[in-house]
């Protein structure tokens, strides 16, 4: 276990499975206790959770709805909560990846109010109220880390609600990073292109021609997978990244260059 981190804590949203599964064992290789956030899936994240302690780290897991209006409340309180049980309730928190999405489908004829608002929700509303509610608690010298994606840089009309609250999480990004300079805590984002998650299962799972499809549109040939991600995150949150701030990682193999 890395000296560095010893006794720090990363709080990880999502972590329950996909990327944001990879994230937590990478930075619980650094040598960070992981805060597993989860919203249902208790069992996914109770094993993300085991195969992180089978591995040498640490880590514990905790719940909490992040489409509901007390969102960052509920996220915080739950936190407390099992840091307490874990026993590492006043050790700092070095690191905040929020990584939790939806991606809800449809051009904007068709996207509905309501799952325009769902997905404003999760994806914007919950990482700002949780960075809000959670400024105390992270510590001098931290990082935060939010998960856009490349289509706010590559247009996809089928997703024009997702890709504005990337655009968004990537303003807020920005303006964090100056905000938060003066305490030394860097914020950036990573932008992924296509990865191989439950997020996509829908049209990519099974469907030879479109991984064929999203393979060649990438200069390096294949889909991205989940540690494609993590390790980016993890050099971010490395002091190794101690000099990069209010930036977006492009990290989607070449997609389109
Ligand atoms: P995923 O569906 O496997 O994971 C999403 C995670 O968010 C899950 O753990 C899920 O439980 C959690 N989540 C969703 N709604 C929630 C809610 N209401 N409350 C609590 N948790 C909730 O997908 P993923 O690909 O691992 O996505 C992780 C992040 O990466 C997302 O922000 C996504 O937008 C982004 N991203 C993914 C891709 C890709 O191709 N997979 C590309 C670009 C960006």
């Amino acid at each position: 276990m890395s000296e560095t981190h010893k006794d720090h804590i990363a709080v990880v949203t999502g972590a329950s499975r996909g990327i944001g599964a990879a994230i937590s064992s990478r930075l619980a290789a650094a040598g960070l206790t992981v805060a597993v956030h989860y919203g249902k899936d208790k069992d996914a994240a109770a094993a993300v959770v085991a195969s992180i302690e089978a591995a040498g780290g640490k880590a514990f897991p905790f719940q909490a709805d992040l489409g509901a209006d007390t969102a960052a409340q509920d996220f915080w309180a739950a936190y407390d909560k099992a840091a307490a049980e874990a026993g590492v309730l006043n050790q700092p928190i070095h690191a905040l990846v929020n990584n939790a999405g939806v991606t809800l489908r449809g051009a904007i004829e068709d996207f509905s109010r309501e799952d325009f608002l769902t997905q404003q929700a999760i994806n914007v509303n919950a990482p700002y109220f949780i960075v809000k509610e959670g400024l105390t608690r992270i510590a001098d010298g931290g990082r935060i880390i939010n998960i856009s994606s490349g289509v706010t840089r590559i247009a996809f009309p089928e997703i024009i609600g997702y890709a504005l609250t990337k655009g968004a999480i990537e303003a807020f990004t920005l303006t964090l990073a100056k905000h938060l300079g003066p305490r030394e805590i860097t914020v950036n984002s990573v932008a992924p292109g296509v990865v191989d998650t439950d997020i996509n299962a829908g049209w990519l799972r099974g469907n030879d021609e479109a991984q064929a499809g999203v393979a060649a549109s990438s200069a390096l040939g294949r889909v991205g997978q989940p540690d494609d991600i993590a390790s980016i995150v993890a050099f971010l949150a490395s002091d190794e990244a101690r000099w990069i701030t209010g930036q977006k990682i492009d990290a989607t193999g070449g997609t389109n260059i």
